[in-house]
């Protein structure tokens, strides 16, 4: 039975960060919003998981923000969730000897001269590769080319730049593999070319690492509580199995259960390979570019949680170069979280256990590894930055990998990424993936719900601004890449 159609409703499948923030736009915009998520819980690939051995909620993975990301921070100062985050302004680099050096950017040179001393730090590589790189990323920040699928990938550009083999390896891999989830062979120059003008160069502040103080999961959780308090109405577990596609139009959604609810919008922001089977054939062929973002490739991250009995470090953060790990985060301590339905007992092993886990980006080669001697690679990799971990004992240990983490960033891809507003009437796109200009991350989904409710608003005849402005490009930059 079709429930009746209320005035400028919007109906928001999925609640992943796309979908919260659309909600939250939505609504400040004065819709009546419904968001359907199919899990227990929001927060999709950004959320968490309760692990039933530490009995406590593990992020999937952690997930790292920079200064640069301004919708997200916008987002969670909106929803109350921002001291949830710390902001890490000095970022710990261990060398392959092991040796640890500070990335720590000039307080007093102006963007992009303020990462020149911050270079200069980063001791493993030699004179020579630091000069060259900063004489590449002046070349990045001007590079014009459009994208397009026979552009060059970043491995080939660095190849002509004559990047030296460790300044590959033990610095534009580091910086990109994580920020763009693929390698240098797979991603393209104007996804790198983001990430180091946006995310380095462009104010003295964007490079900053936001990382979450308490579970993601219990977070998202937080901002979704805030939305039910101005009046969204929240439903988990509420798998949309199909929406209604009739006379031409989207006019609302279908639950898994049968039940029918009719909505003036719909946004759909689950993730690209979900979307085929939410649009279904017919709407798929009435929005050809949603078919064709389904066809992005993927790229697959892996985390390595891991609870010893014993701290054996104090950093919060640490970026491992030249091996098979790639950047370590503490958990959360001593705090256990608890989604309020699930509290649990807490075994007294994991109330003063150190949690930590080590993220490998593009973990292509980990795929048909068994989990033990990825285990056995990591616990190695540790203990020769960290003897004393070798001291330790490990309680428990859990390797996540999710094939399917983010969207390949390929040369190409930009045109394969839709914007949000459709050609069919009711019917909107949210997603990392779709047209946001940036890579798949939480700042990409927030944007990507920002944009969906600008397309909302212009379809109502009532454009207006949602997405928060980036932050003010230097003055030194706009004359580099003029
Ligand atoms: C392992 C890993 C590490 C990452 N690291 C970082 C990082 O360090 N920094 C960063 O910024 N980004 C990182 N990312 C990327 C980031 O998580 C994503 O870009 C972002 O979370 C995408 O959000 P989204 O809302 O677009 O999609 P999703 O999070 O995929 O949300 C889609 C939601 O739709 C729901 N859904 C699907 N179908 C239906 C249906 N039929 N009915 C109802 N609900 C449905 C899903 O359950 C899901 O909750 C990482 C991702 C992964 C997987």
């Amino acid at each position: 039975m079709p429930s009746p159609s209320k005035p400028n409703s919007i109906a928001i499948v999925g609640g992943g960060l796309a979908g919260l923030a659309a909600a939250a736009a939505a609504v400040e915009h004065g819709f009546h919003v419904e968001l359907f998520e199919q899990a227990i819980h929001v927060g999709g690939r950004a959320g968490s998981y309760r692990d039933k051995e530490a009995d406590r909620l593990v992020d999937l993975s952690p997930h790292v923000a920079m200064g640069c990301c301004t919708n997200l921070i916008q987002f969670c100062q909106a929803t109350g969730i921002e001291g949830g985050f710390v902001r890490h302004s000095l970022l710990h680099f261990f060398g392959p000897d092991g040796t640890q050096y500070e990335f720590k950017p000039s307080h007093w040179l102006p963007a992009p001269l303020h990462l020149m001393p911050a270079l200069r730090g980063l001791g493993y590589l030699t004179r020579r590769d630091q000069r060259g790189i900063g004489k590449a990323m002046l070349r990045l920040a001007r590079y014009r080319l459009p994208d397009s699928p026979d552009a060059s990938t970043m491995g080939q550009w660095l190849l002509v730049q004559r990047q030296s083999k460790n300044a590959v390896r033990l610095f534009w891999a580091v910086v990109l593999e994580s920020a763009l989830g693929d390698s240098l062979d797979h991603v393209s120059v104007t996804a790198a070319k983001k990430v180091f003008v946006d995310g380095f160069m462009a104010a003295k502040s964007s490079y900053e690492v936001l990382i979450a103080r308490l579970p993601l999961g219990e977070l998202w959780q937080r901002a979704a509580t805030w939305l039910s308090g101005q009046g969204v109405k929240i439903h988990t577990k509420a798998r949309i199995a199909s929406l209604k596609f009739e006379e031409g139009r989207v006019a609302g959604v279908e639950i898994a259960d049968g039940q029918f609810h009719s909505f003036d919008h719909t946004v759909a922001a689950v993730a690209w390979k979900q979307l085929p089977k939410l649009l279904g054939d017919a709407l798929l062929a009435a929005v050809p570019e949603a078919a064709s973002a389904a066809e992005l490739e993927s790229s697959p991250v892996t985390a390595v949680h891991l609870w010893y009995d014993q701290r054996w470090t104090n950093l919060p953060h640490a970026a491992i170069v030249g091996r098979l790990s790639q950047w370590l985060f503490e958990g959360p301590q001593g705090i256990r979280h608890t989604l309020a339905e699930s509290p649990g007992i807490e075994s007294a092993a994991f109330a003063s256990a150190f949690h930590c886990t080590v993220v490998i980006s593009a973990s292509h080669a980990l795929l048909g590894r068994g989990t033990t001697t990825v285990l056995a690679e990591v616990l190695d990799d540790l203990a020769s930055i960290w003897p004393e971990s070798r001291a330790a004992k490990l309680l428990h240990h859990r390797v996540l990998t999710q094939p399917s983490a983010v969207f390949s960033a390929r040369p190409g891809t930009d045109a394969m990424r839709p914007p949000q507003g459709t050609a069919v009437p009711g019917l909107f796109l949210a997603g990392d993936w779709t047209a946001t200009g940036w890579p798949a991350t939480m700042e990409g989904a927030v944007r990507s719900g920002n944009l969906a409710i600008e397309a909302v608003l212009v379809a109502c005849g009532r454009p207006a601004t949602v997405l928060t402005p980036d932050l003010p490009k230097g003055f030194l930059i706009r004359w580099i890449a003029r």
